[in-house]
């Protein structure tokens, strides 16, 4: 299949960008091209209009500014994938960037690409729900700041207006003392994951839990964190009964179903990632604790 005939735009500024939003009807911002292409081919997605954001290049940097990191939404999977500071600061993103496809989709494609895309299994989309990211917006109307938790309204669809574009993205730092992990399962490697779980554990002086996050894609339109279940870890000595018990929880939070997996299948792998999740991110904690 080819795509349906569009105009072609190729803006080199994010006022350009944002104006010719602004003027034409029907129109979408191209960035890695690695889902929009596709879809285009498919006919899936017919723009009129065709926003080539390749060369507004004030879309592309890492900042690590006042605990939090900022990334411009043309940043590179790849360019995050090996920074230095993000390796430093939020190693958690490049644990779960090594499940995104393969190196030449994370070559082309962007973090603002895949987040905008909404794919409910992303695993970038899964990080910006475990740190509650702010997603920055801009149009020819001005600027806005997004809670990730208010930035996917339903299946593979964003808050973002048509004239409205995402410019950044900021992800709170993670305490110093916190474990992480990322866990998926897939079906082949690169494939979107079936259900993935992602999971923070910060501990006390006495070694008990006292941070806890968990953010579970795959099983709604938009990542799930099971606010009970976290809370019900905090002052937890880490260990199985603890992790069982949150395990089991999530197995009980709702789950669609579609052609090829049921949602208790979905469920039960949100109980056996659950667990892995906390067991890795509880392991690293202590491990940062006791050196
Ligand atoms: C073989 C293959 C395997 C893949 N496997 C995975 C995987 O395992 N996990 C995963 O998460 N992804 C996977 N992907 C998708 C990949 O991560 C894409 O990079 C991502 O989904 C889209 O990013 P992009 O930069 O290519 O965006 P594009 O394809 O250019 O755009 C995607 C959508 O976002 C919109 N958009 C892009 N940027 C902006 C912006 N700044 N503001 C507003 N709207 C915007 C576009 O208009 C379009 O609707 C895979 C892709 C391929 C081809």
């Amino acid at each position: 299949m080819k795509p349906a005939p569009f105009t072609y735009h190729d803006p080199r500024s994010l006022g350009d960008a944002t104006a010719l939003l602004a003027q034409h009807e029907n129109a979408r911002v191209l960035a890695g091209g690695q889902s929009l292409m596709p879809m285009m081919n498919f006919r899936y997605a017919m723009p009129d209009h065709l926003i080539d954001l390749n060369k507004v290049d004030e879309l592309a940097y890492i900042r690590i500014e006042d605990n939090a990191l900022k990334i411009g939404a043309m940043t590179r999977q790849r360019d995050i994938e090996f920074s230095a500071d993000i390796g430093e600061h939020c190693p958690l993103l490049q644990a779960a960037l090594a499940h995104v496809g393969h190196r030449q989709t994370r070559n082309r494609g962007t973090l603002g690409g895949s987040l905008c895309h909404q794919d409910p299994s992303a695993e970038l989309v899964n990080i910006a729900a475990l740190l509650g990211a702010t997603m920055h917006a801009a149009s020819t109307r001005g600027e806005r700041d997004i809670p990730f938790a208010e930035f996917a309204v339903a299946y593979m669809t964003t808050a973002l207006e048509p004239d409205e574009m995402l410019t950044a993205v900021t992800f709170p730092l993670p305490q110093k003392n916190c474990g992480h992990a990322f866990v998926e399962f897939a079906r082949r490697h690169g494939d979107f994951a079936i259900v993935a779980c992602s999971a923070l554990i910060g501990l006390d002086a006495k070694g008990h839990i006292a941070e806890a996050a968990i953010a579970l894609s795959g099983l709604s339109h938009a990542p799930v964190r099971p606010a009970e279940i976290e809370q019900a870890l905090l002052g937890q000595k880490p260990g199985a009964d603890a992790f069982k018990a949150a395990a089991a929880e999530a197995e009980k939070l709702d789950a669609g179903a579609d052609a090829y997996i049921t949602s208790s299948y979905r469920q039960h792998l949100a109980r056996v990632l659950t667990y892995r999740a906390l067991e890795q991110a509880a392991a690293q904690a202590n491990e940062m604790q006791h050196g």
